[in-house]
């Protein structure tokens, strides 16, 4: 996930929601709870490491997802499944129709071949992946083997999903997935995204992306005898100028980039193509699309101004650039209504625990239930991490339990304790 600044308007804790948290928290199953979850730090970072020496690069993160199946199945979830893109699922039983889902994504920036070095030292692990999302993976786990063990009677049936394609080029598809099939997308009432270290954030937000691969052909040619043939560079770079003064709001905060930029083959030919990568963001569907618009005028003017007449003088056939727009990510925004329950419920557990986080705008697997105008946050697995995306990435166990407090808390509110939950739309 990739934060941005946090928003300064936070729901008020809301009083009956705050004593469903409290009532919880009493009961003598959630305690027992904890004290099993205090022993199994052990457990957790030896899963942890043995996840993390799996390599998931995006699309190969099919060996991961069986071990995952296979941890599933041990713990003691019913109806373990890996669906047709590599989503693995498993149910913890209650009653009602519908699900309070719990997910983390199990794939990695990391190539496959990228030497997964995993290691630990003291309360300390050290590896790429170890904590993004090694850290959500371990908290799943250690939520579905408390729930097994401790026997605390819910209401609404708990699924667990490990999905794939968070990261990168993955563009989301593993969730994107779940909420195409219709089996999950109307059951899922919650949608609880563990993803990354930490307790400090619940990102309600989320941060819409639009990317593209422009791509500008031309004839090419010998920079002395074709001189004057249309030339990509100069017309892309042409684009990117006028691209460049678009004006954005700062709310909702929009943004873009040229981030890749490539092109030609030597000093003394015109090139035959160049190529740009865009990336337009915003919490706006709307200023997503206005950005798209500027981008496609942008590329219209900059060819028509580099295939105009008059630079062709001389040549004995007209020639021309044409420009070629390719998506290449789309990430969905949306934000979580200021009343919707899933909020009332983490600030309340936060309340309850005396946590102070704060409400984050990011890119998650969450954008795609938000998107949909369902109830989705993402929050932390505890403990701390850095380095993410690199090959210094660590993990400190300390403050995990805190972390794993906290999800088991939220998770059951939302699914209500032994008696019938009258919020449940
Ligand atoms: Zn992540």
């Amino acid at each position: 996930m990739s934060p941005v600044p946090p928003r300064a308007d936070l729901p008020d804790v809301a009083p009956t929601v705050q004593q469903d948290v409290a009532r919880l928290a009493a009961s003598p199953e959630v305690r027992s709870a904890y004290n099993w979850l205090r022993t199994q730090e052990p457990q957790l970072a030896q899963w942890q490491m043995e996840m993390a020496r799996i390599p998931a690069p995006p699309f190969g993160e099919s060996a991961r997802g069986a071990w995952l199946a296979e941890r599933f199945r041990e713990v003691g979830l019913d109806d373990v499944r890996i669906d047709d893109v590599g989503n693995v699922f498993g149910v913890h039983p209650g009653v009602g129709k519908r699900y309070v889902a719990l997910s983390a994504h199990i794939d990695t920036v990391f190539p496959a071949t990228t030497p997964l070095n995993i290691r630990q030292q003291g309360s300390r692990l050290f590896g790429p992946g170890v904590s993004d999302n090694g850290a959500g993976i371990a908290a799943m786990l250690a939520l579905i083997s408390v729930l097994a063990k401790s026997r605390i009677s819910h209401a609404l049936p708990f699924v667990f999903i490990g999905n794939v394609g968070e990261e990168g080029e993955g563009d989301l598809r593993g969730m994107r997935h779940v909420f195409a099939t219709p089996k999950w997308r109307d059951a899922i009432a919650y949608s609880v995204v563990v993803d990354g270290a930490g307790a400090d954030t619940v990102v309600a937000e989320a941060l819409g992306s639009r990317r593209f691969e422009v791509i500008m052909r031309g004839p090419g040619g010998h920079s002395w005898s074709d001189f004057g043939a249309p030339n990509p560079i100069i017309a892309l770079s042409r684009a990117i100028e006028i691209l460049s003064q678009t004006p954005v709001p700062t709310t909702p905060k929009t943004t873009f980039n040229v981030g890749v930029i490539r092109g030609g083959t030597s000093v003394n030919s015109i090139p035959e193509s160049a190529s740009m990568r865009v990336d337009l963001r915003s919490t706006s569907m709307a200023e997503i699309d206005r950005l798209e618009r500027s981008l496609h005028a942008a590329l219209d003017r900059a060819v028509a101004a580099e295939n105009r007449p008059a630079a062709q003088h001389g040549l004995r056939k007209p020639q021309v650039v044409q420009s070629e727009v390719v998506e290449i990510g789309n990430r969905p925004a949306g934000e979580l209504a200021p009343d919707a329950r899933l909020l009332k419920v983490i600030r309340a557990v936060d309340a309850y625990l005396g946590n102070t986080a704060q409400v984050q705008r990011a890119s998650t697997d969450a954008n795609i239930p938000l998107s949909l105008g369902r109830e989705a946050i993402a929050i932390g697995g505890g403990g701390s991490g850095g380095g993410a995306h690199t090959l210094q990435e660590w993990f400190d166990c300390h403050g995990r339990e805190f972390g794993l407090r906290r999800i088991l808390l939220t998770m059951l509110t939302l699914s209500g304790l032994s008696e019938p939950v009258k919020s449940i739309r």
